[in-house]
């Protein structure tokens, strides 16, 4: 049961010191009840303290790690319902659901596909990050096989192994246990057997159950066998069901710190109709899912749902940027065109994707508006024709040139006129207005 602000006080030196960043003890309680700060923010607090206040001072979601490696995906750890309260930390893992019973070679295909399916966007990585492994084979020898087969050709990718049969779970855990795999199929029925594997193969388990009274009586006798790193599955299907069972959770761990579901959500959205099932998942991912597991993973719906994640999971209170500087695209020489843009992660990502497109070797300068788009930098007066020519100017680019042209965005053409007075000499071209139209207007400069 979570302390209040008041019995947690009672823990605490009293002295007032102000170490931790609060003005008094009692402030840092109160802020420690509502797991707004960690109990390590101390430096003064006594051992005995630490012991009594340890549950109180835990994250209300226990975090933990799936798979091994640099791919390990990172689970729980989140400190808020909404994100613009703060962020969400450990974006949502995805994973394919593939069956035991398809043949090795099919299995093999499908792994695969999880090890190529890396792509980058906006300077990030992203990836399926998942296999879960189905036993619907009946067959606990073929079971062990497909898990060795998975695990040889998805090297990076996590493991869950989705099998409540625990003796066929337990030979696949075994296989697979340095990739230290998820173990799905902890029910009511099997839970000391599956507790027992966990434990001794030191891997993850998920509590499966229909309903959150039903999970949550789960989870506490699984911790009362000795388990800790735990995931839950409601039973939750249907895209209104995982809004209400996973929002339930996710408000039971924060607000009312209860500790039975303090754990990271598990979702299937397995579904014959791809469209839906990308909906859904979609959802799942909206609403606090650490893992979403699906039936396929077309390229069309891993983009779908990578952006949707990758939206998510950005810092709303910082603005992605890049570094200021005159970048170099397919190898420019002294007469390529030179572009300017703003640093919103975005804008650049988008301009220089398209500019390598074009085929055309340019420069792209690239202006520190402080994460800001290029309209928007404008009306904010951090891309004007004052700040654009000071930056030109020290950026020395004139001395590596054979011409004066600069190109600026068709959206501030307006900034023509202003420009061609400030940089004396230099003639101002507008460019196009939308990024997609670079390509052409970079050819038809280069003919
Ligand atoms: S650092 Fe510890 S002792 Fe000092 S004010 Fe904060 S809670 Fe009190």
């Amino acid at each position: 049961m979570a302390l209040t602000g008041v019995q947690i006080f009672k823990f605490l030196p009293k002295t007032n010191c102000k170490k931790c960043g609060f003005p008094t003890c009692l402030a840092f309680a109160m802020a420690l009840a509502q797991n707004k700060v960690e109990l390590s923010k101390c430096p003064d607090v006594s051992e005995e303290a630490k012991k009594t206040l340890g549950e109180a001072s835990a994250p209300p979601i226990r975090m933990f790690e799936l798979g091994t490696g640099a791919k390990a995906v990172k689970m729980g750890g989140e400190t808020v319902l909404f994100r613009h309260d703060k962020k969400f930390f450990n974006p949502c893992a995805l994973a394919i659901n593939i069956k035991d019973s398809l043949s090795d070679d099919e299995i093999a295909k499908k792994a695969t596909e999880v090890a190529n399916s890396e792509i980058e966007r906006v300077g990030q990585k992203l990836r399926v990050d998942a296999i879960s492994l189905e036993y619907a084979s009946g067959n606990s020898a073929q079971y062990e096989k497909a898990a060795r087969l998975i695990a040889e050709k998805a090297p990076d990718a996590a493991i869950i192994l989705n099998c409540k049969d625990a003796a066929a779970a337990e030979a696949a855990v075994k296989a697979v246990a340095a990739r230290k795999p998820l173990l799905y199929g902890a029910t009511p029925e099997n839970a000391e057997a599956m507790a027992n594997i966990a434990k001794t193969h030191a891997v993850p388990l998920c509590a499966c159950a229909q309903g959150l009274e039903a999970l949550s009586a789960l989870t506490e006798k699984l911790q009362g066998l000795g388990v800790s790193d735990l995931v839950l599955d409601s039973g939750a299907k249907a895209a209104k069901e995982i809004i209400e069972h996973n929002t339930q959770i996710r408000r039971s761990a924060l607000r009312k710190n209860f500790k039975p579901l303090g754990f990271p959500i598990i979702n299937f959205v397995l579904r014959d109709d791809p469209v839906y099932e990308a909906t859904a998942a979609s959802v799942a991912i909206a609403k606090y899912s650490s893992i979403v597991v699906l039936s396929s993973i077309e390229k069309w719906k891993n983009l779908a749902l990578f952006t949707v994640r990758q939206n998510l999971y950005t810092d709303p209170q910082v603005p992605m940027q890049v570094e200021q500087k005159i970048y170099k695209i397919s190898e420019p020489s002294a007469n390529s065109p030179l572009m300017i843009t703003t640093n919103f992660s975005l804008t650049y990502f988008i301009v220089s994707g398209e500019v390598e497109n074009s085929k055309v070797p340019s420069l792209l300068a690239v202006m520190d508006c402080e994460g800001l788009s290029v309209l928007t930098a404008w009306a904010a007066g951090k891309f004007t024709a004052a700040k654009i020519s000071q930056f030109i100017k020290e950026s020395g680019i004139e001395g590596q040139i054979s011409h004066k042209e600069l190109i600026i965005p068709g959206q501030v053409a307006i900034l023509s006129g202003a420009l061609e007075d400030k940089l004396e000499g230099w003639k101002i071209t507008v460019g196009p207005r939308e990024a997609n139209a670079i390509p052409t207007f970079l050819k038809s400069k280069a003919s």
